[in-house]
């Protein structure tokens, strides 16, 4: 059994991902930003903890952090950075402050929760950390630039701390998920989304449970020699 705490798990690929260790036995908290009602469900349903902590602020990541090993009983064991927040339009268009909340979410929450819990990792000497990156963050997506550049932030990370946290005992690896069916594509259009599946060569649109299976499999014992790889779960878009 392992301590799991999952960032996002209120809805979408993070909700389908806390199922996921829940369902095998695992130890599980997650945090959300703001949707407590979608988040209680998500707890009652799984037995999860449930900690409401936006994790662009560093004092907060911080402070759920010790309440997620509090609650769970002890350091985490796995950590999956999964939340995040797009916002597409022209990069002349954004402003300063929709830059930063991007970074803040997608790059920096993620460097700090990775931060957060690796004391207690290295006491271990064992520790998993899955980033959720995306295919965006390999090919670079139009008209989602910061997105893209976060993403892409994401892989430098991985395989940075992957080095400096191998010698510890602890794999840090990327799961970078192509289009996946949840509230992050609801604006898609039927043509739009014809379109991305055209360009599929698995022909179809992912399911949060396609990512929470790479993501659980990147935490097993089977993945013990696996770190610093960024792993596509995209039907083959990015090929
Ligand atoms: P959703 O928009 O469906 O869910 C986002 C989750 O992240 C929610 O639980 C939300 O909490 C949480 N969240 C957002 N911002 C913050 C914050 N500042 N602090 C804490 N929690 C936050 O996203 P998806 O499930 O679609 O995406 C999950 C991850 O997968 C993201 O990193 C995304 O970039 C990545 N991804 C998604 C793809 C897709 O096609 N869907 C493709 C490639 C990558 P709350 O419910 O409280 O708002």
């Amino acid at each position: 059994m392992n301590r799991v705490l999952i960032s996002g798990g209120s809805r979408g690929i993070g909700a389908a991902i806390v199922r996921a260790f829940a369902r095998q036995g695992d130890a599980v908290a997650f945090l959300y930003r703001e949707n407590h009602a979608a988040a209680e469900a998500i707890a009652r349903e799984t037995g999860a903890i449930a900690i409401p902590c936006d994790i662009s602020d560093p004092t907060a990541v911080r402070e759920a952090t010790k309440a997620a090993i509090k609650a769970l009983g002890g350091p985490i064991d796995v950590l999956v950075n999964n939340a995040g927040m797009a916002k597409i339009g022209l990069s002349r268009d954004m402003t300063d402050a929709e830059w930063r909340q991007i970074c803040d979410t997608n790059l920096t929450g993620a460097f700090c929760l990775c931060r957060e819990v690796q004391a207690g990792m290295i006491v271990q000497s064992k520790g998993r950390i899955i980033n959720i990156g995306s295919m965006w963050g390999k090919t670079g997506a139009s008209c989602e630039v910061a997105y893209s550049a976060t993403k892409a932030g994401l892989r430098g990370l991985t395989m940075a701390l992957a080095k400096e946290l191998g010698p510890s005992g602890i794999t840090v690896n990327c799961v970078e998920p192509g289009v996946i069916d949840t509230e992050m594509n609801r604006m898609l259009d039927a043509e739009s989304r014809a379109a991305l599946i055209e360009e599929t060569p698995l022909c179809r649109i992912g399911t949060p449970q396609d990512v929470a299976a790479a993501v659980v499999f990147l935490a097993s014992e089977q993945a013990s020699f696996i770190t610093g790889q960024c792993l596509g779960v995209d039907g083959g878009f990015a090929i």
